[in-house]
Order: C-alpha cells, then sequence, then structure tokens
C-alpha cells in the first residue's frame, strides 16, 4: 500500500463582493501530492491549480498566504478534470495523509458540490500527520504548525511554503520520520458518517479505542442509544457496571461515564456529540483504561454537577 501524503489550497467568498455558496464555502485552487512506498520513500509527484469556478475574486487572506493571484488560477484546469487526475495518481491501493484533519473534508465536499462520488459513503480513513507528529514527538494532544515541526525535526527548508505541493513535501518529509508503530493510529474523515448501525466504525488501538456512530436527530436520542450508551470493557469487551453514571460538564457537548470490569480495571468513555452536515448528531466515543484516582476525580466532578443543578432548581422554586 503506498502513502498519497496531499495538501490544497482554497479560496473562500469575499464578503461584499461574492455571496457564499452554501454548499463549497471553500473551492479548491490548488491540489499537491507526494507519492510514498510502504517503506515511505518518495517516489511520485502530482502538482496541480484548478481553475475556480464559483469565487471569482482572490479572499485577501487566501492571496496572502500563498501568494496565488486569479490570472495565475486561469493557467488551471476544472476541478472536475484535476481531481480525475488526481485520483489516477493515487491509484488502488493506498491510503490519504494529511497535515491536519481539513484537506480530506474538503476534498470530499469539493467532489460533492461537482456531482463525483465522495471516495466513500461514510467515514474515510486516512493518517493525520500533524496528529502522528503530535503522538510521536509531543504529548499527543498538541497541534503543530507544519514549519513548526520542519524545524524541530532538523528538516532543510529547501522549497518555500504554503503552496499545496510545498506543504505536501514537507508533511511527507515528516512522514517519513514517524516511528512505524505509530502508524496504526489512523483517523477517520467525517464528511460522511456511518449510513446505518452496520456500517458504524469500531477500532481498537493499542491504549484506547474509538467508535464512530451513525447520525440520530438529536443529543437526547443518540444517548439512549443502547451503543452509544454501552459500557465495555476496553480489554475483554464485555459489558461492565457504571461506576460513574454519563455526565456532561459542559452542557452536552460531551459526556463522560466510567465503569469496573472486575478483571481490568476502571474504564473510561468519553462521547462526543458532533453535528453532521445536516444538522444532526452522531458520537465520537472512546474508551480507555484509567487509574483510581482518576475515577475518583470523575466521580467527585459528577457529584458536584449534580448538586449546583439541584441548588438551580431550589433556587427556582
Ligand atoms: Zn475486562
Amino acid at each position: 500500500m503506498d502513502y498519497i501524503v496531499f495538501d490544497l489550497e482554497w479560496n473562500q467568498s469575499n464578503t461584499g463582493k461574492e455571496p457564499e455558496v452554501k454548499e463549497l464555502p471553500f473551492e479548491i485552487i490548488d491540489i499537491g501530492a507526494i507519492r510514498m512506498s510502504t517503506d515511505r520513500r518518495m517516489i511520485g509527484e502530482y502538482n496541480q491549480l484548478v481553475k475556480p469556478t464559483v469565487y471569482q475574486h482572490m479572499h485577501h487572506i487566501t492571496s496572502k498566504i500563498i501568494h496565488l493571484h486569479m490570472q495565475d488560477l486561469q493557467r488551471g484546469i476544472p476541478f472536475k478534470e484535476a481531481v480525475s487526475d488526481f485520483l489516477q495518481f493515487c491509484g488502488d491501493d493506498y491510503v490519504f495523509c494529511t497535515w491536519g484533519t481539513t484537506d480530506v473534508y474538503e476534498l470530499r465536499r469539493n467532489m460533492r458540490f461537482y456531482g463525483i462520488e465522495p471516495l466513500s459513503n461514510g467515514p474515510l480513513k486516512f493518517l493525520d500527520v500533524q496528529k502522528l507528529y503530535s503522538l510521536s514527538f509531543e504529548d499527543g494532544k498538541s497541534r503543530r504548525n507544519l514549519e513548526y515541526a520542519i524545524d524541530a525535526l532538523k528538516i532543510d527548508k529547501d522549497i518555500p511554503f504554503h503552496r499545496a505541493f510545498s506543504d505536501a513535501y514537507y508533511t511527507a518529509k515528516v512522514l517519513s520520520l514517524i516511528p512505524e508503530e505509530m502508524l496504526d493510529y489512523c483517523s477517520f474523515d467525517t464528511f460522511l458518517v456511518p449510513e446505518s448501525k452496520e456500517d458504524e466504525v469500531h477500532i481498537r488501538f493499542k491504549d484506547y479505542s474509538k467508535y464512530i456512530s451513525r447520525e440520530f436527530d438529536d443529543k437526547h436520542e443518540a444517548m439512549i442509544d443502547k451503543e452509544v450508551a454501552s459500557t465495555k470493557c476496553f480489554v475483554c469487551n464485555k459489558n461492565i457496571r457504571k461506576k460513574v453514571r454519563w455526565f456532561s460538564p459542559n452542557g452536552g457537548k460531551h459526556f463522560y461515564s466510567v465503569a469496573e470490569c472486575p478483571v481490568h480495571g476502571f474504564v473510561k468513555y468519553k462521547n462526543r456529540m458532533r453535528k453532521t452536515e445536516s444538522d444532526g448528531i452522531y458520537v465520537v466515543k472512546t474508551t480507555k483504561l484509567i487509574d483510581e484516582e482518576t475515577y475518583l476525580l470523575l466521580a467527585e466532578k459528577r457529584r458536584q454537577i449534580q448538586e449546583s443543578k439541584k441548588n438551580k432548581e431550589k433556587e427556582k422554586n
């Protein structure tokens, strides 16, 4: 399997000059990619300007960052043609790799806008090199910009930044330095969420697991779903008894719960509520083992939230 490391530049509406097209807030104008072999050597490149059809004025931020002007883009080819060339370059056994999570999403959104099937009818697996960089060299939570990583890893800056091709090239350089075992930590683009229960994503990593649900009408409907609300042991996958019932410390954005497996100990669940394109809700659940101290902290947090709820109700009456 090859790695297709790609980067996009896009343009957006200039308020006042052109209204925003809701289905295409970001129009792709530049596609750059590096193909890497399984052992992560650079074995091919793709570089293509795209002639815009939606936004005919360059947004000031776009031109400032990427030094592209409308007359440059007239040399480009239409998106449909570009994406077809690009997918031909990708071949049929590859995984996408990008810096951050937005490029895969915008590629798929642009594809759908032009009536092209957006690569999969549900979540699409890819490698987020920005995340892998953090997991490999920092705390796993930080998100650095590409140039920061290039400096920290002492990679030669032999071409200028901020064009699709150069950013793909530097992302590939970073990818080549990620330890092999970290490549298991894949990501999923959720431009489209699972269509049905059967299509839902269940994936287990070394130290945590992830579940991506289908779409629900709202948070309440999601949180009463059997799978969303379930508390299974991270190791043996058995349903285990809750020690801390589901609670949300931030008004329903995230929900937490803790359960205890008699064999494997305390397990923490975090349900993130995320909006779909059609204003529904889908859930990303992460599950991991925790120590007793973390369990006690979460139990205390829930107790405080329940207490302040009670006090508010008392005040009302
Ligand atoms: Zn267990």
